[in-house]
């Protein structure tokens, strides 16, 4: 299978880490290429199966597929294993960077039969190229108008049948006439650290690094219930295993890693931390909305959003309610605070203690 990448495109916000398209995506020989290979996800896997066996047996493409949760959990993976699977080439662009209906024009016009076009964060695609789409989808059509004025003119383009894989961290970001035009949407969820595990094992196996079983469980339960993360790590404590001449990433080398890189047993980081901070000694714990949230800890929405707070929503860490995030218990006993509701007792457990 071919991968390409469209030249004006790079993918940035599934990418957590900012790290570059080139390392993350084409160099990644971590990348499970089947989906056998790919870990965790079984309910998602099953039905994706049956989606793509019944295509290749009646001989068609796939239908237009959307995945959807936070970054790092596998959404350009499936677009690569589905083209794999499927006997097409994966061309790879994203929203922001289609900038005009004529780029989408030029990106579709080139695809090829039986091909996967892939485009991340389509929340952030433009309303004119978002209306082109439409018929690109439905028809395998291209409505272009030629000229201006009276004399402009509708010119129908026909397309190769291609597989649509569109990626979002938002769904509630797209409008439901772009929905309904895919097959099937599927929702990604955090791993559990034993899946994580597996993927640490598998990986470790790849890097040819030997790995002790209480390191990988102690890599697993740090990642945020998040393989890239975990990729992520396997690789630093790699290299902090070599830096001190050790054939094996040992328990003692993967928690003096862990330390020296900030990241606690939970997997939050400095970032995360000082996020918890703030709301809980600036705003007392909350409510309080996400633009003023932003602006006290100088970092742009989307990146709280997409990035921050889904893993803290999903430990039970902050609550989201009309009135803005709410600090939850477990939160301020984390970072070594009383919640307001037990201000006058002392905090049980010092954060340097407890929990890293
Ligand atoms: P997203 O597109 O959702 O941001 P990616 O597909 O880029 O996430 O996944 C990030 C990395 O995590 C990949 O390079 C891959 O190595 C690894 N990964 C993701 N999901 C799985 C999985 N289910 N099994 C094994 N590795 C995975």
């Amino acid at each position: 299978m071919a991968i390409v990448r469209s030249e004006s495109s790079s993918i940035s916000g599934g990418n957590t880490q900012n790290t570059p398209l080139s390392e993350d995506l084409l160099h990644s020989a971590l990348r499970p290429k089947t989906l056998v290979d790919f870990v965790g996800q079984n309910q998602l896997k099953r039905t994706l199966n049956v989606i793509l066996t019944a295509a290749k047996k009646r001989q068609e493409t796939a239908p237009h597929l959307l995945f959807y949760g936070p970054p790092g959990l596998g959404k350009t993976t499936l677009a690569s294993i589905i083209a794999t699977e499927m006997g097409g080439s994966l061309r790879i662009t994203s929203g922001p960077t289609i900038e005009k209906s004529g780029d989408l024009a030029a990106l579709l016009s080139n695809l090829e039969e039986g091909d996967v076009f892939f485009l991340d964060e389509i929340h952030r695609l433009r309303r004119p190229v978002e209306e082109m789409l439409y018929s690109a989808l439905e028809d395998f059509a291209l409505d272009i108008i030629v000229g201006k004025g009276p004399g402009a003119r509708s010119l129908r383009i026909q397309l190769p049948k291609f597989t649509f894989i569109a990626a979002t961290t938002k769904l509630g970001g797209l409008s439901s006439p772009l929905r309904d035009r895919f097959g099937e949407s599927f929702r990604l969820e955090f791993y559990d650290p034993k899946d994580l595990e597996t993927i640490v094992h598998a990986n470790a196996k790849k890097l040819d690094v030997a790995i002790h079983p209480d390191s990988a469980s102690l890599i697993a339960r740090s990642s945020r219930g998040t393989p890239r993360i975990a990729n992520r790590l396997l690789h630093r404590l790699r290299d902090f295993a070599h830096v001190e001449h050790l054939d094996e990433i040992s328990l003692p080398i993967a928690e003096k890693a862990l330390f020296e890189l900030g990241i606690d047993k939970l997997g939050l980081n400095e970032g995360d931390r000082r996020f918890l901070r703030i709301v809980a000694e600036q705003f007392s714990g909350g409510p309080v909305g996400l633009s003023t949230l932003s602006a006290a800890i100088s970092e742009e929405r989307e990146t709280i959003e997409d990035i921050r707070e889904p893993y803290l929503l999903q430990i039970g860490f902050l609550a989201r309610t009309p009135q803005g995030r709410v600090l939850q218990d477990q939160a301020f006993h984390h970072i070594g605070l009383s919640s307001p509701q037990n201000k006058n007792q002392n905090p049980l457990f010092s954060f340097s203690e407890q929990n890293r």
